[in-house]
């Protein structure tokens, strides 16, 4: 089984758009639609036609190109069967432990509330690859629009079971500002500090941030990492639970 291409490029601002391509089967699909001209451009410098979008949650810079690209590419829409009625076109349903699979590599499917109430993650774990949405940013997690703290923590816990080899494929380059925020928290910790140095470095040469490592994630991001001794003495919080330092971590962020 050749490994998947995965072409990744910036679009609006500040996401990412990704093509995940099997050269075996010859099947291209895009995550999520955040612009279908750029996604366009993208197929058609490989030489690729689009199959599938793989949405991961309903806000127009994830699912806003959807029906634009399914008329023009024919493509079939994978989304949450949660969320049927808020993103356009879908045509295979998927919940929690479902899997899709794109020629021989399949991707399990969870359910991570918390950012929207039905987003998902696609996770190819046989090719140690997570497509994370905006539920995991590096440094960063996303802002909890329509979940609770113990939701979002219990979402984030989901893809933490991955192995920390796991590339984390988010939407949006955040990192620098979200590593500044988690230096507030978490000072003296060397990884973060190391990671912040690597991350100055790719941004002065115009490089993107993403993907990390769960390893890296698990090491520097201050919002998997409520069992920090140092985080919990900046939030005063020593004896509270993990979903507790969670909430208050996020609560920071929110003000910061
Ligand atoms: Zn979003
Ligand atoms: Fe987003």
């Amino acid at each position: 089984m050749t490994a998947l291409q995965i072409h990744q490029f910036p679009c609006l601002g500040d996401n990412y758009g990704y093509l995940v391509h099997d050269p075996d089967s010859g099947l291209t699909a895009t995550i999520d639609s955040p612009d279908p001209g750029a996604i366009r451009h993208a197929l058609d410098g490989h030489g690729w036609k689009l199959d599938y979008i793989l949405n991961t949650h309903h806000h127009e810079d994830h699912a806003g190109g959807n029906l634009a690209l399914k008329a023009s590419t024919g493509c079939t829409i994978v989304g949450a069967r949660a969320d049927a009625e808020r993103i356009p076109g879908i045509d295979i349903f998927v919940s929690e432990g479902d899997s899709f699979t794109l020629g021989k590599h399949t991707a399990r499917i969870i359910e991570t509330p918390g950012h929207t109430r039905a987003h998902i993650c696609y996770l190819f774990e046989a090719d140690r690859v997570a497509f994370v949405g905006d539920t995991l940013f590096s440094m960063g997690c996303g802002r909890l629009f329509e979940g609770t703290p113990a939701q979002m923590w219990t979402s984030l816990q989901k893809v933490m079971q991955l192995p920390d080899e796991t590339k984390i494929f988010c939407a949006h380059e955040y990192t620098q500002s979200n590593g500044r925020f988690a230096l507030t928290m978490e000072p003296d910790n060397p990884a973060l500090l190391a990671r912040m140095r690597e991350v100055a470095a790719l941004r002065a040469a115009g490089q993107p941030t993403v993907p990390s490592t769960l390893g890296t994630e698990k090491a520097t991001n201050p919002f998997l990492r409520p069992a920090s001794t140092e985080l919990r003495a900046t939030l005063g919080l020593a004896a509270a639970t993990d979903t507790e330092v969670f909430a208050e971590t996020r609560k920071r962020k929110d003000q910061f």
